[in-house]
């Protein structure tokens, strides 16, 4: 059908001509669609190939500087020398593309698990179902927060408004309908009974009938414009960049001078510019970004298999370096399994018609309510009572509703009232602003009696009592009417009789206690925000420890009278915001962020998006999160757990230290190649041969790094201040610490030369010596404040693989003949590989005793 027309056809038209029906498709008609359509997805840009991946790894200029050096080698007659650069420059390649392809596939994968989802009408009943399987005819449920999945007519909507701004650039809500229109020729943007692909929920709740999906929706049309999906690289991996480009112009520099002291000191043209190239291609840290990245990715996953998934990789990053975390209570702080513990009312029957009316949540077969779980701890109550049948609860019709959200704190629905005459309309609340809508108090028999000032303060009363009790506290309220306007809330909410109260528990995790107690250790600040009531909330924060360090409970009213300048002064001393409207939040970001401070702040509602969007790490729910904060978050809890935000910033501190770690390591070690060579070239020695150069850099570089890189976290990693946002991620002392280490390399390995005889016995210690030493730094490195005596074998598998198979790899070099014979060396007697050995140990216990007085430095 002609993509024009649907949106003057009715509803039935529509549906028929989809051969669908209200109640959706069946199962088997779906999948037949699928097949027979495809899924319903953007096609995105083609994935790199292995091969592609591959040729990549020679987009690098030292590449090509090295494989010219082969090539002039081979005709010069150096077939020994050409062909071993030749191994090498295919060994970095292979590497490389290992790192890069596993790095990709987490990172795809972690895509898959962000996938949305959509609710669905499959055999008549509701189903959640991936949004890539959504076929045309589909019934699609929605409700604010939600992104609209594919293009939809829409069937019903009950004060459904909807953000297009994806497709017609306009950011405010539309209003949607489901009647047909009159205009075959309106614009997108005016088919009022239509939603789009892409665009989303921001308020009420409706349905619609999927008229197109994936390539043929109006986002399929433009998605041309989107299928490149560009690389997102990190703050980290960019300032690695920069300090990899300046290292490298350093290193080019000083092998141009390495090459002009040895022609000047008479040594061959191609010997040295061979060892010029060699130590070039060596010392410049091409791989680290590579290591990190892989580093990252890995971390990434690490991170997705203990619930939480990084939606945007810098987050990574910054997860390490958090020092505030606000968090919602329902659900993240508290289990989210509302009970109902206490009622009160003077009419039990009336108040549970109000629990049960106005309600959105439905029975499955079984009769187990589906839904919020506020709403469903009120079935079950009216249910287990037996206030209510399950047929009840089916047989429910309503005249009209307004939805709940969190800025009224307020839901309404209008029945057939009892006389069957006129509406009864009910509303349910927050009893702080519901009793507020009140005029009257209904009665046992029937009656309603104005509500007095004592009254309400009676009623008040017993609403903090069960606040106290940690009992989220729910009001109810009715009034009868002829007809209403529910577009209007401000006169539908009004001029109610009251009719009572119902208190739930929702348990606090008792994994979020054990987790608060962590953030004290590890100096980072646990808030809790809240719609609830402060009385609840206050009950609440103090089970859970976050009110121990004597911190108050603020109100969102009186937030709200708060100057900025107050609340920046403030806002280290409140621990909970209570009965805080979404817009709170982003104040509350904001004065922390100008302290300077890295916020992570949670959030599931539609309205919670500019917060997530302002916080540092905005943290969506994958359970109760509706799509747009989810869109809008950097990381995105699978079991909305509290627990998880802090289980995720240690793995982000680890990640954080580990990178650290393998960059100091990788540049100790161009620094020792880079000074030895110079050094050797001025006295006039041949320490090196190029291929040597190349080798060691080969052995060290890889394994060894990325070992470092994939390191447990250490001991005492959330006993640490986090670490300061602002501060380089290399200190001066850093850079200190990076050339000392590598000039003891490089005096060691230009020892073991001297010791060796500085003839070709002393190139061979001297190669042995400055790669073994490299291994025996790595280990010292494996922590960058304690000792090694501290650290227990078994939790290193990977470094004492990468340890003992790069030194394996080293030896194999010596004691099988030919391949020595190709490196030009010769074997040592027991005294010579002692003499090495004593080397190595050296270098590691200089790095210990490094360590050693910066502990002293640290403890004073
Ligand atoms: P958190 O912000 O920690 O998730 P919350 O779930 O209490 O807490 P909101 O969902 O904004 O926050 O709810 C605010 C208040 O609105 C609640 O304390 C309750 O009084 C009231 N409320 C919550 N859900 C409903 C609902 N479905 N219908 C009517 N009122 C509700």
């Amino acid at each position: 059908m002609e993509q024009k027309g649907w949106h003057i056809l009715s509803t039935r038209e529509v549906l028929d001509s989809l051969q669908s029906g209200t109640e959706g498709l069946t199962n088997a008609e779906a999948e037949r669609r699928l097949v027979q359509n495809g899924p319903n997805k953007l096609e995105e840009g083609k994935r790199k190939t292995l091969f592609s991946i591959f040729l990549t790894q020679f987009a690098d200029l030292m590449i090509w500087v090295l494989i010219a050096a082969a090539a002039i080698s081979g005709v010069l007659g150096e077939w020994v020398d050409s062909a071993i650069i030749a191994v090498v420059i295919l060994l970095n390649a292979i590497l490389g593309t290992i790192q890069e392809s596993k790095a990709e596939a987490a990172l795809e994968a972690l895509k898959q698990m962000a996938a949305p989802t959509a609710r669905v009408l499959r055999d008549g009943a509701v189903a959640k179902v991936a949004a890539a399987d959504l076929v045309v005819g589909d019934v699609v449920l929605l409700e604010a927060g939600d992104s609209i999945p594919a293009d939809l007519r829409l069937i019903e909507s009950a004060s459904l408004k909807v953000e297009e701004s994806a497709l017609t650039g306009e950011s405010v809500p539309v209003e949607k309908i489901s009647d047909s229109l009159d205009d075959p020729e309106a614009a997108l943007g005016d088919r009022l009974n239509m939603t789009h692909m892409g665009t989303n929920v921001t308020y009420g709740r409706g349905s619609g009938v999927v008229i197109a999906t994936g390539m043929n929706t109006q986002m399929g049309a433009i998605a041309g414009q989107l299928a490149s999906t560009r690389k997102e690289i990190t703050p980290l991996q960019r300032k690695l960049n920069q300090i990899s480009n300046v290292i490298s112009v350093g290193v080019i520099c000083i092998a141009a001078v390495i090459f002009g002291i040895g022609l000047l000191g008479g040594r061959e043209p191609l010997e040295m510019f061979l060892t010029a190239v060699s130590l070039a291609v060596a010392a410049i840290p091409e791989g680290m970004v590579a290591v990190v990245t892989i580093v990252l990715a890995m971390g990434m996953s690490r991170m997705a298999g203990r619930g939480a998934i990084i939606r945007r990789l810098p987050a990574v990053e910054t997860l390490g370096s958090t020092q505030v975390i606000c968090s919602d209570k329902t659900g993240t702080l508290t289990q989210n399994r509302m009970t109902v513990k206490k009622i009160w009312s003077e009419d039990t029957e009336l108040l549970c018609d109000a629990m049960g009316h106005c309600n959105d949540s439905k029975l499955d077969e079984n009769n187990k309510p589906l839904g919020d779980p506020t709403e469903t701890a009120l079935i079950d109550y009216i249910l287990k009572e037996q206030h209510w049948s399950a047929e009840e609860v089916r047989l429910r019709k309503r005249m009209g509703e307004i939805p709940f959200d969190s800025e009224r704190k307020l839901s309404t629905v209008a029945v057939e009232h009892p006389s069957g005459e006129g509406m009864r309309i009910f509303v349910k609340g927050a009893p702080d602003v519901l009793l507020n809508r009140c005029v009257q108090e209904h009665r046992s028999g029937g009656g309603a009696v104005p509500l007095d000032a004592e009254r309400r303060l009676e009623i008040e009363k017993v609403n903090e009592e069960m606040a106290k009790q940690a009992l989220r506290v729910l009001a109810f309220a009715y009034k009868d009417a002829p007809a209403a306007d529910f577009t209007d809330a401000g006169a539908v909410e009004s001029q109610l009789t009251f009719c009572g109260l119902a208190g739930m528990i929702d348990p606090s995790r008792p994994e979020a206690r054990e987790a608060i107690d962590v953030c004290r250790h590890a100096g980072i600040l646990p808030v809790m925000i809240t719609g609830d009531h402060k009385i609840t909330a206050v009950a609440i924060a103090e089970d859970l420890g976050i009110l121990s360090d004597g911190r108050k409970a603020l109100l969102g009213a009186e937030l709200e009278k708060m100057s900025e300048e107050d609340l920046d002064r403030q806002v280290d001393r409140i621990g909970v915001y209570a009965r805080v409207a979404p817009e709170h939040k982003t104040r509350i970001v904001a004065a922390w962020q100008k302290r300077g401070q890295v916020v992570a702040m949670t959030g599931d509602g539609v309205n919670d998006a500019p917060a997530l969007k302002a916080a540092d790490i905005g943290v969506g729910m994958g359970i109760t999160g509706t799509d747009v904060s989810k869109g809008a978050s950097d990381m995105v809890l699978t079991d909305d757990n509290f627990a998880t935000i802090v289980t995720a910033v240690k793995e982000g501190r680890r990640i954080f230290n580990n990178i650290h770690k393998t960059v100091r390591f990788l540049l100790s070690c161009n620094a020792g190649e880079v000074l030895a060579i110079l050094t050797a070239t001025m006295a006039g020695w041949h320490l090196l041969a190029p291929i040597h150069i190349l080798w060691i850099n080969l052995v060290t570089d890889a394994f060894p790094a990325l070992a470092l890189g994939v390191e447990p976290a250490e001991k005492d990693i959330m006993d640490r201040k986090p670490r300061d946002s602002k501060l380089p991620f290399f200190t001066g002392r850093d850079w200190r610490s990076i050339v000392i280490v590598g000039a003891a390399e490089a005096i060691l390995t230009l020892a073991a030369y001297v010791l060796g005889g500085k003839g070709i016995v002393g190139t061979t210690m001297a190669f042995l010596t400055l790669s073994l030493a490299q291994l025996f730094a790595c280990i010292g490195f494996q922590s960058e404040r304690h000792s090694i005596f501290s650290i227990k074998v078994k939790e290193h598998p990977m470094l004492w693989l990468a340890f003992f198979g790069s030194a394996m790899l080293q030896i194999m070099v010596m004691i099988i003949p030919p391949v020595r014979n190709l490196f030009g060396l010769v074997p040592l007697d027991a005294v010579q590989w002692l003499t090495i050995l004593g080397l190595c140990l050296v270098m590691l216990g200089f790095i210990e005793v490094q360590k050693w007085i910066a502990r002293l430095r640290h403890s004073n």
